[in-house]
């Protein structure tokens, strides 16, 4: 089977930057485990589905009709969902919480096991998320779990959503990524914890390129 390098943390930590330069750079692809989650939230939304809803969102998770497009490795995957460009739309802090939401469903996680397998091809994958090390890919052969302060996870967030012409404010950003970690950290399935084989990276004080080297420096031992 090909190799893998996981990549988990909270939201803002800068995984997904540090996972697209990582695959782009070892030319190997790409899973983006948060997407998956915020597209049954979408799906769900679209075909008026309930999130209590757990059976038939796992019906979602299983067969909703999901493509990543990667046109040019600087930009960001393009996310099409039923034919459907939502590359943007998975985005908004509405559909991260409802995420988060379906995301502590034993069912929806079973639904999404098999496509996220799926994504390990040669030559290799850098999958990054939540439980990639933990429970999707727990034999991988290297293990990161990236964090950083709640204060400057607000601030990337807020930077990256103005960067994209969406309006956002700092204070309510923070709020919104606390009340998501704790979801995340507290739910009874697959909770937010680094693999006990994982090395933790604090990027608080530290821009991507110092984050990709130290994990770079990981990868060649
Ligand atoms: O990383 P992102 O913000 O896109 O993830 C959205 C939500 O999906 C997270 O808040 C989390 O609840 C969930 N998620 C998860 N497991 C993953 C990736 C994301 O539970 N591997």
């Amino acid at each position: 089977t090909a190799p893998v390098i996981t990549i988990d943390g909270p939201g803002g930590s800068g995984k997904g930057t540090i996972a697209q330069k990582v695959a782009q750079f070892l030319n190997w692809h790409l899973l983006d485990s948060g997407a998956l989650y915020r597209l049954v939230a979408l799906a769900a939304s679209n075909h008026g589905v309930s999130l209590d809803n757990e059976q038939s969102l796992q019906i979602l998770a299983e067969n909703m009709d999901v493509q990543f497009l990667v046109d040019d490795p600087e930009q960001p995957i393009r996310v099409i969902l039923e034919g459907d460009v939502v590359t943007r739309d998975i985005r908004s802090e509405d559909v991260g919480r409802d995420a988060s939401k379906v995301a502590a469903l034993p069912s929806v996680r079973a639904g999404l096991l098999q496509r996220q397998h799926d994504f390990r091809e040669a030559p290799g994958l850098v999958a990054d998320g939540r439980d990639m090390g933990t429970v999707v890919f727990p034999d991988a052969e290297l293990k990161i779990f990236l964090t950083a302060s709640v204060d400057e996870r607000a601030q990337r967030r807020f930077k990256q959503l103005q960067e994209k012409g969406m309006s956002a404010n700092l204070a309510d950003l923070q709020a919104a990524i606390q009340s998501r970690d704790e979801q995340d950290m507290n739910r009874a399935v697959a909770p937010l914890v680094p693999a006990d084989d994982a090395f933790v990276i604090d990027s608080t004080d530290m821009n991507i390129d110092e984050v990709f080297t130290e994990l770079m420096n990981h990868a060649r031992q």
